[in-house]
């Protein structure tokens, strides 16, 4: 008699760290994964992001059929199963989540929203965002399928839906993922305080009673710290946007720049819509903008060389009025901070360096200081706070949990059924 057939889950990376995170779901002669990022580590200096650096230094993992034959990549794991349909699915556009797309096979199909495809092409227009393919020009980005959120996908016997969640990514998704005997949930990362919240809990009412939820855990990776003194605390989105509103009004004879991470897109327009200084981005981002939203905003070249087709000159304002002014402009320095006036105050809104783990981040805040520009910190994670994964999990009820993309997953607990907590390359039969 022939065995029945089951439904299996590789653990390849993600697990005990952020980032990362690649998870393989098999049944039968069909298998997808998710999703396609590598960990980050920038203590590292890594000379460069080869495939075998990043496997030497374990931020990827061993994947057998997955990588671009042409890198000459040889499997050394121990997966002996030959697979008739494979797939891989992006949840949403961080580098942790999306980095090493390039180097996944051209023949493999590459699913994500719909916005998630058109940001990283859009971030990745000067081929300096994802890591590049070696046979491509620099700022090829592969072929990514984009979807409408509640599309459902068939691979051999899976299917899978992409559920849009909140998170600081726009177009950010889960994904529910049926076999004939199993139904599981992939949370991406998620949150429930910025402005979709409603989505997220959408989310969660369809992943309800999952089989089993894999679930980030980034919050709960740190001890609480006392803030920093130069970092104003808030606790969503709309508030962010007050404080920003605040820190203009307080300071309406200086100058004011900020920078953010681009992918926040719903933050960008919202400081737009509020704010009481015309707003001027750089014009990457103001492309970005108008690619995923179709809005036209103020922008600047940071590099006189760079023009962008699609941008409406009438927009343009000149780098000199921007470093000049005082009173009018709020805008967005990504380089040349040597030219911020003494004085003036810049507004570190997740852009990059993230924080003091890149040891690029104190050379960063001594370059301010010998300026005399004010520096504060105005952030909000991404990721859900911990009472809201205790929520999340309240909502879904699940009969078993696994927390992932985290540094301590013994600290979500499952009230409602089971919890296994995974070793990096584990794999579970249901
Ligand atoms: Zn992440
Ligand atoms: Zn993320």
């Amino acid at each position: 008699m022939e065995s029945k057939a089951k439904t299996t889950v590789s653990f390849h990376s993600g697990i005990l760290t952020i980032g990362g995170t690649i998870i393989e779901v098999a049944y039968k002669d069909a298998h997808i994964f998710f999703d396609f990022g590598t960990e980050y580590r920038p203590e590292l200096n890594l000379t460069d992001e080869k495939l075998t650096t990043l496997l030497t230094n374990r931020l990827i993992p061993e994947l057998k059929g997955l990588y671009d034959e042409r890198l000459g990549y040889s499997y050394q794991g121990n997966d002996g199963e030959e697979y008739q349909h494979t797939a891989v699915f992006l949840s949403h556009a961080h580098l942790d989540h999306s980095k090493m797309i390039n180097y996944l096979d051209p023949e493999i199909p590459l699913y994500t929203m719909k916005e998630t495809k058109t940001i990283l092409r859009s971030l990745n227009r000067n081929g300096d965002f994802l890591i590049p393919s070696p046979f491509e020009e620099k700022n090829f980005t592969r072929d990514l399928i984009g979807l409408e959120a509640h599309d459902v996908i068939q691979i051999g016997e899976i299917s899978v839906e992409i559920v849009p969640v909140d998170h600081d990514a726009y177009g950010a998704a889960a994904l529910l993922i049926r076999t004939p005997d199993q139904f599981l949930v992939y949370t991406g990362d998620l949150r429930l305080h910025g402005y979709d919240r409603e989505k997220t809990e959408a989310f969660c009412k369809q992943a309800r009673h999952t089989d089993l939820l894999m679930m980030e855990g980034v919050s709960i990776s740190f001890p609480e710290r006392e803030a920093d003194a130069d970092q104003i605390s808030v606790l969503s989105e709309e508030e962010l946007v007050q404080e920003f509103v605040r820190l203009m009004e307080e300071n309406p004879e200086r100058q004011i720049t900020f920078n953010g991470y681009p992918a926040n897109v719903l933050r960008f327009i919202k400081l737009i819509e509020f704010s009481p200084r015309t707003v001027v981005l750089e014009a990457n981002m103001a492309a970005l903008l108008q690619e995923v939203r179709n809005l036209k905003v103020r922008y600047y070249y940071a590099e006189e060389n760079s023009r962008i087709q699609a941008l409406d000159p009438e927009l343009e304002v000149p780098y000199e009025v921007l470093i000049n002014d005082q009173t009018t402009y709020l805008w967005q320095v990504v380089n040349k901070f040597e030219n911020l006036q003494g004085g003036g105050l810049y507004v570190h809104s997740d852009a990059q360096p993230l924080g003091d783990f890149d040891p690029q981040y104190a050379i960063f805040l001594n370059l301010l200081e010998e300026l005399q520009v004010s520096f504060v910190r105005l952030s909000l994670s991404g990721h859900a706070f911990e009472e809201d994964l205790n929520e999340i999990i309240r909502m879904i009820e699940p009969k078993l949990l696994v927390p992932i993309h985290t540094l301590k997953p013994e600290k979500l607990e499952n009230p409602y059924g089971k919890r296994i907590l995974p070793n990096r390359g584990d794999k579970i039969i249901l």
